[in-house]
C-alpha cells in the first residue's frame, strides 16, 4: 500500500513553477500575475486568501489582494471584476467564495473573463473541460489529475466510482476520468445520496474518489483488494487529542481502509494541499496564453 503524499507533490510542483518563474525573469518575459478578491471578514476564508498570496510571493509570481467589507454591493464588485478584467499585469484572478447573501456566486463567476478565471468556475471553462479543451480545471479536480499522473497510476480502462456529484468535485471529476486523455479513459460511475446499490458499486470500484462530506462513510467492507482510494472529504470534528482541539476526518475510514489498497489519500496531507499546485498552474498557464491564445 502507497499512500499519496499531497504535500510533497503540492511542494515539488511549486518548485517546479519556482524554477520556471525565475527563468522568465532572466529573460526578461513577463511575471505571472495572480489577484485575490476577498468580501467580508470569514475567518477561514481570510487565511485561504492568505496563504494563496503568501505562496505566490515564495514562488516568484506578483500578487495582489484586494479586500472589500461585506457591505460591497454587487454592482461595485461586478465594476472591480471588469477593471481585472482589463488589466494587463494581472494574468488571473479569483474571488473569494461564498460572497454575502446579497451577491449572486454565479453572476460573479460569469462576470470573469474566461482567459483570466484560473479557479475554473466560469461556465466556458466547464464547458471547455466537458469537451476535453484546453482550459483551466478547478483546483480539487486538477489536484486529483496530478496526483494520479505523478503516481504513475494505470486508469486506462479502470472502473472509477466518484461518490459525490458537486459543481466543485464529483461532477467535474466523472468527466474527466471518462476523458480520452491521461489520466482519464476509466469506466466511471458517478453516485450521489439517492444512488441505492452504493456498497454494490464501490466494490466494483478499482478506483473511487470519494467527495461526499460525511467523515469515515466508506469503510472497509466497501472496497475491494488492491483499490485506489482518494479521499477529498474534510470534517471538523473536535478532538481533546489535539492542541487546536479540532481535528479533520476524511470521507474514508482510514485506518480499516487502508491495508487494502494500493494507493490512498490521507486527510489531511493529501488532496487538500493540492489545491494550491493547481491554482499556480492556472496562473502560469494564463500568463503563458496556454489556454485562450
Ligand atoms: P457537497 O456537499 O456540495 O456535495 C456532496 C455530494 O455528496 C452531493 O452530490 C450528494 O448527493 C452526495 N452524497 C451525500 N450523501 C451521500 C451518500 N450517502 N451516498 C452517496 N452520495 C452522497 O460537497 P463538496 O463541495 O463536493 O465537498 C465534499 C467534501 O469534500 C466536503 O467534505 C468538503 O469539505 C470536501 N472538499 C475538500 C476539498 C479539498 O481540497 N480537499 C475541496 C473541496 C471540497
Amino acid at each position: 500500500m502507497i499512500i499519496i503524499d499531497g504535500k510533497k507533490t503540492s511542494e515539488e510542483i511549486q518548485n517546479e513553477i519556482a524554477k520556471e518563474v525565475e527563468a522568465i525573469k532572466a529573460s526578461g518575459g513577463k511575471v505571472p500575475h495572480l489577484a485575490a478578491i476577498l468580501v467580508g471578514n470569514d475567518g477561514g476564508s481570510e487565511t485561504y486568501v492568505a496563504s494563496k498570496v503568501k505562496t505566490c510571493e515564495k514562488i516568484g509570481f506578483g500578487s495582489s489582494l484586494f479586500r472589500y467589507p461585506d457591505t460591497i454591493t454587487e454592482a461595485e464588485l461586478l465594476i472591480k471584476i471588469d477593471e481585472l478584467n482589463n488589466d494587463p499585469v494581472v494574468d488571473g484572478f479569483i474571488i473569494q467564495l461564498p460572497l454575502p447573501k446579497h451577491i449572486s456566486d454565479q453572476k460573479v463567476i460569469e462576470r470573469i473573463a474566461p482567459k483570466k478565471d484560473v479557479d475554473g468556475f466560469h461556465p466556458s471553462n466547464v464547458g471547455r473541460m466537458a469537451l476535453n479543451m484546453p482550459t483551466y480545471i478547478s483546483a480539487t479536480p486538477y489536484g486529483i489529475l496530478q496526483l494520479l499522473e505523478r503516481y504513475k497510476i494505470e486508469t486506462s480502462g479502470k472502473h472509477c466510482v466518484v461518490i459525490g456529484r458537486s459543481n466543485i468535485v464529483g461532477s467535474p471529476m466523472s468527466i474527466l476520468m471518462a476523458r480520452n486523455a491521461y489520466p482519464g479513459n476509466c469506466t466511471v460511475t458517478l453516485t450521489h445520496s439517492k444512488t441505492k446499490n452504493l456498497q454494490e458499486l464501490c466494490l466494483q470500484a478499482d478506483i473511487i474518489i470519494a467527495a461526499l462530506g460525511k467523515a469515515e462513510f466508506l469503510t472497509a467492507d466497501m472496497v475491494k483488494q488492491g483499490a485506489v482510494v482518494i479521499d477529498v472529504g474534510i470534517t471538523r470534528i473536535k478532538s481533546d487529542k489535539t492542541k487546536s482541539g479540532w481535528k479533520l476526518l476524511g470521507d474514508v475510514k482510514f485506518d480499516e481502509v487502508a491495508p487494502k489498497c494500493a494507493f490512498i489519500t490521507p486527510v489531511p496531507g493529501g488532496v487538500g494541499p493540492m489545491t494550491i499546485a493547481s491554482l499556480l498552474m492556472n496562473t502560469l498557464k494564463a500568463s503563458k496564453g496556454a489556454v485562450y491564445k
